[in-house]
C-alpha cells in the first residue's frame, strides 16, 4: 500500500512502521474489533511483522480475545516508551493492558491517552499495524486520524439499512483526511443451518432483495471502495474471540481466514 503524504510531522514511534491500518464503525457490537484482530493475526500468517493498537479506551476488547502470557504493557523508564507485549508473534498494546480497567474520561482526556500510548510505544520494524478504532465518527476518532498518518480504513458494519448510512459517515470522515476506504465487511450477514442459509438482518448486498442496496452501491460507486466482503455468523468466531485464541490464528487455511487474505492488504 502507498502511504498518503502526510502534512504534520510523524510521531517518532510511529516511524518504524511501514503501513496503519484503521479498522472502524459507527456502532459498537457490528464486530469491529473481530475483524481486526482476525485481520491482524492473518497478515502475521501471511508473514507480516504486525501490531495491533487497541484505541477503544472505553471497552477494549483486546484483552479478551488475545492471551498474551504478559498481561500488562512494560515502560521503559529511561526512554519514557511503552513495550508492547506480544502473543503469537503479534505485537499488542491496549488500555486494557494498562493495569486501569475502563476508563472514565472525558472526550480530550481519551484522545491524549490515546496519542500518548499509540505514539510512545517501541513498536519497532512493522509491516502493519492495525488500529481497533474506538466506534463512532466524533471527535476522539477524528482526532486519533490526525495524529496517525493512516494508509488505509477498513468499515466493519451489520447488512441493515441504517447501517449502510452509518458507512456513508465512516467514508466521509475518512475521505475527508485523504484516507482511502479499501474495504466494507458486511459482518454477521447469514448463518447456515439445517441445510439452509438465513440471512437475519435482511440482504443487504443482494441488489434484488433488500432494499437497503440502492445506499450500499450509492455508497461503493461513489467512493470507490474496491472491496466488499460478506463474514457469516459463526459460533466459531465468536468462541475464539472469548477464548483468546483468534480463530484464523487456530485455523489458518480456513473459511474466515481465507477472506480476509481476500482484503486488498499485500505482505
Ligand atoms: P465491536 O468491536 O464492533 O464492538 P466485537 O468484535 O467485540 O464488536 O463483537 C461483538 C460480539 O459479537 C463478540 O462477542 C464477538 O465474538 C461476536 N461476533 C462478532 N462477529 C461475529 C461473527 N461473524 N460470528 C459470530 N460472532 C461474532
Amino acid at each position: 500500500l502507498a502511504r498518503p503524504v502526510y502534512a504534520g510531522q510523524l510521531p517518532q514511534g510511529l516511524q518504524t512502521i511501514s503501513n496503519i491500518i484503521a479498522v472502524s464503525s459507527c456502532k459498537g457490537g457490528v464486530g469491529k474489533s473481530t475483524v481486526a484482530v482476525n485481520l491482524a493475526y492473518t497478515l502475521a500468517g501471511m508473514g507480516a511483522r504486525v501490531g495491533i493498537f487497541d484505541a477503544d479506551v472505553y471497552g477494549p476488547s483486546l484483552p479478551t480475545m488475545v492471551s498474551p502470557e504478559n498481561r500488562l504493557l512494560e515502560m521503559n523508564l529511561e526512554k519514557k516508551t511503552i513495550i508492547p507485549t506480544e502473543y503469537l508473534g503479534v505485537k499488542l498494546v491496549s488500555f486494557g493492558f494498562a493495569g486501569q480497567g475502563r476508563a472514565i474520561m472525558r472526550g480530550p482526556m481519551v484522545s491524549g491517552v490515546i496519542d500518548q500510548l499509540l505514539t510512545t510505544t517501541e513498536w519497532g520494524e512493522l509491516d502493519y499495524l492495525v488500529i481497533d478504532m474506538p466506534p463512532g465518527t466524533g471527535d476522539i476518532q477524528l482526532t486519533l486520524c490526525q495524529v496517525v498518518p493512516l494508509t488505509a480504513a477498513v468499515i466493519v458494519t451489520t447488512p441493515q439499512k441504517l447501517a449502510f448510512i452509518d458507512v456513508a459517515k465512516g467514508v466521509r470522515m475518512f475521505s475527508k483526511l485523504k484516507v482511502p476506504c479499501i474495504a466494507v465487511v458486511e459482518n454477521m450477514c447469514h448463518f447456515d443451518a439445517d441445510g439452509k442459509r438465513y440471512y437475519p438482518f435482511g440482504r443487504g448486498s443482494d441488489t434484488n432483495i433488500h432494499s437497503s442496496l440502492f445506499t450500499y452501491l450509492q455508497v461503493v460507486q461513489q467512493f470507490g471502495i474496491p472491496h466488499l466482503f460478506d463474514l457469516p455468523i459463526r459460533p466459531a468466531l465468536s468462541a475464539s474471540g472469548d477464548s483468546g485464541m483468534p480463530e484464523v490464528a487456530a485455523d489458518p487455511q480456513g473459511e474466515v481466514a481465507k477472506t480476509f487474505q481476500n482484503l486488498g492488504i499485500c505482505v
